[in-house]
Protein backbone atom coordinates (compact mmCIF):
# COMPACT_ATOMS: atom_id res chain seq x y z
CA UNK A 1 0.00 0.00 0.00
CA UNK A 2 1.50 3.09 -1.20
CA UNK A 3 0.46 6.91 -0.95
CA UNK A 4 0.92 7.45 -4.42
CA UNK A 5 -2.03 5.84 -5.96
CA UNK A 6 -5.03 6.70 -3.27
CA UNK A 7 -7.71 8.16 -5.49
CA UNK A 8 -10.20 7.73 -2.72
CA UNK A 9 -9.72 8.35 1.08
CA UNK A 10 -12.85 9.28 3.49
CA UNK A 11 -14.53 8.51 6.90
CA UNK A 12 -17.13 6.25 6.63
CA UNK A 13 -20.08 4.42 9.19
CA UNK A 14 -19.42 0.67 8.15
CA UNK A 15 -23.43 -1.30 7.71
CA UNK A 16 -21.47 -4.17 9.03
CA UNK A 17 -17.99 -5.41 10.80
CA UNK A 18 -14.98 -5.04 8.06
CA UNK A 19 -11.35 -5.90 9.06
CA UNK A 20 -9.28 -3.49 9.58
CA UNK A 21 -6.33 -3.43 7.23
CA UNK A 22 -3.54 -2.44 9.40
CA UNK A 23 -4.16 -4.48 12.52
CA UNK A 24 -6.22 -6.98 10.99
CA UNK A 25 -8.97 -6.90 14.25
CA UNK A 26 -12.34 -6.53 13.36
CA UNK A 27 -14.22 -3.12 12.59
CA UNK A 28 -17.56 -3.44 14.16
CA UNK A 29 -20.45 -2.37 12.61
CA UNK A 30 -21.66 1.54 12.60
CA UNK A 31 -17.86 2.35 13.79
CA UNK A 32 -16.25 5.47 12.15
CA UNK A 33 -13.57 3.94 9.97
CA UNK A 34 -11.56 4.92 7.23
CA UNK A 35 -12.22 3.74 3.49
CA UNK A 36 -9.63 4.27 0.84
CA UNK A 37 -9.46 3.13 -2.76
CA UNK A 38 -6.60 2.77 -4.29
CA UNK A 39 -5.16 0.97 -8.03
CA UNK A 40 -2.58 -1.31 -7.66
CA UNK A 41 -1.23 -2.74 -10.72
CA UNK A 42 -3.81 -1.57 -12.91
CA UNK A 43 -6.67 -3.22 -10.08
CA UNK A 44 -8.89 -1.33 -7.59
CA UNK A 45 -8.39 -2.29 -4.58
CA UNK A 46 -10.61 -1.40 -0.94
CA UNK A 47 -8.94 -1.31 2.07
CA UNK A 48 -11.02 -0.44 5.17
CA UNK A 49 -8.90 0.80 8.45
CA UNK A 50 -9.46 2.23 11.71
CA UNK A 51 -8.24 5.72 11.03
CA UNK A 52 -5.82 5.68 14.57
CA UNK A 53 -3.78 2.33 12.95
CA UNK A 54 -3.72 3.94 9.66
CA UNK A 55 -2.13 7.03 11.55
CA UNK A 56 0.51 5.01 13.23
CA UNK A 57 0.73 2.63 10.48
CA UNK A 58 2.12 5.87 8.06
CA UNK A 59 4.18 7.47 10.79
CA UNK A 60 6.47 4.00 11.45
CA UNK A 61 6.17 3.80 7.66
CA UNK A 62 7.65 7.49 7.23
CA UNK A 63 10.07 6.85 10.25
CA UNK A 64 11.59 3.97 8.49
CA UNK A 65 11.65 5.46 5.45
CA UNK A 66 9.16 3.02 3.26
CA UNK A 67 7.57 3.70 0.66
CA UNK A 68 5.50 2.58 -2.44
CA UNK A 69 6.77 -1.01 -3.20
CA UNK A 70 8.19 -1.72 0.78
CA UNK A 71 5.11 0.30 2.29
CA UNK A 72 4.86 -2.23 5.07
CA UNK A 73 1.05 -2.90 7.18
CA UNK A 74 0.62 -1.66 10.61
CA UNK A 75 0.45 -5.85 11.34
CA UNK A 76 3.56 -6.29 9.89
CA UNK A 77 5.54 -3.73 11.32
CA UNK A 78 4.51 -5.28 15.18
CA UNK A 79 5.03 -9.17 13.87
CA UNK A 80 8.90 -8.13 13.02
CA UNK A 81 9.35 -5.54 15.78
CA UNK A 82 6.81 -6.82 18.19
CA UNK A 83 4.98 -4.17 20.64
CA UNK A 84 7.88 -2.00 21.06
CA UNK A 85 6.83 -0.56 17.75
CA UNK A 86 3.98 1.09 19.64
CA UNK A 87 5.10 1.98 22.53
CA UNK A 88 4.38 5.63 21.72
CA UNK A 89 1.24 4.92 19.89
CA UNK A 90 -2.57 5.74 20.75
CA UNK A 91 -3.83 3.64 23.18
CA UNK A 92 -6.32 1.81 21.51
CA UNK A 93 -3.97 1.08 18.82
CA UNK A 94 -1.84 -0.63 21.41
CA UNK A 95 -5.06 -2.68 23.05
CA UNK A 96 -5.90 -4.36 19.70
CA UNK A 97 -2.32 -5.90 19.69
CA UNK A 98 -1.95 -6.25 23.18
CA UNK A 99 -5.75 -8.16 23.11
CA UNK A 100 -4.81 -10.12 19.50
CA UNK A 101 -1.03 -10.99 20.81
CA UNK A 102 -2.94 -12.78 24.28
CA UNK A 103 -5.68 -13.87 21.95
ZN1 LIG B 1 -6.98 -1.35 13.15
Amino acid sequence: MGYDTVFSSRLVTGRKNYQCACCLQQIAKNERHLYQAQVCDGELLAFRMHSDCRDWEVFLNQQNGLYYDDYTPLHEHVANGGLGVLEQAPEAVRQRFVKMLKA
